[in-house]
């Protein structure tokens, strides 16, 4: 059987899923790096429905539609800047998955698409941010058999073996 949990290399903007996630910052308004290439990508319609959103609270999660990406939906979640550990970060991170994944689960998405949430200019730990990430998916997953597939969609090497590797921790584990 395929597994739910994939890891692939790649451009988010360039998948076919039902959703993609946006690594967003709370504005909603775009801005660079991942959240940069998605606006891009979907259109200036994107920005226009999310001015109707008046931002999002870091850890939760806004939906849109994905206009003229080849994905249906974009979900846009503000991860967290990385303050060295202290505010709340890991369970900020894994708020962010879940808050994603319930969205997902509402509007019908089978198939999900993710980046590497906060582990660019938010500088979160790669490691540890990969950890919250398959954990909170698994555990999701386990409750949602509606969810058919979720990819991390890795943009660089280093980011791809940091979820290979805890991907096999998390499987070791299960
Ligand atoms: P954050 O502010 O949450 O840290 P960034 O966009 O700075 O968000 O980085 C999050 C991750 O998204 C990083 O690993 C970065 O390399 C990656 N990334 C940037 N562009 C893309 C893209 N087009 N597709 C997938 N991942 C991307």
């Amino acid at each position: 059987m395929e597994k739910r949990i994939q890891i692939i290399c790649g451009d988010i903007t360039r998948q076919t899923a039902d959703a993609i996630v946006n690594a967003a910052n709370c504005s909603l308004l775009g801005g660079g790096g991942v959240d940069g290439a998605i606006h891009r990508a979907a259109g200036p319609e994107l920005l226009a429905e999310c001015r109707t959103l008046h931002g999002c609270e870091t850890g939760k999660a806004k939906i849109t539609k994905g206009y003229r990406l080849p994905a249906k939906y974009v979900i846009h979640t503000p991860g967290p800047i990385w303050r060295g550990g202290n505010a709340g970060e890991e369970a900020l991170l894994a708020s962010c998955y879940r808050s994603c994944l319930e969205l997902a689960s509402q509007y019908g998405c089978e198939t999900v698409d993710f980046p590497s949430i906060s582990t660019g200019v938010y500088r979160f730990p790669l490691d540890r941010a990969a950890r919250i990430a398959l954990e909170t998916m698994a555990d999701y997953l386990a409750g949602h058999p509606e969810i058919r597939r979720v990819r991390m969609v890795c943009f660089d090497a280093r980011t791809e073996s940091a979820y290979r590797a805890a991907l096999e921790r998390l499987e070791n584990r299960l």
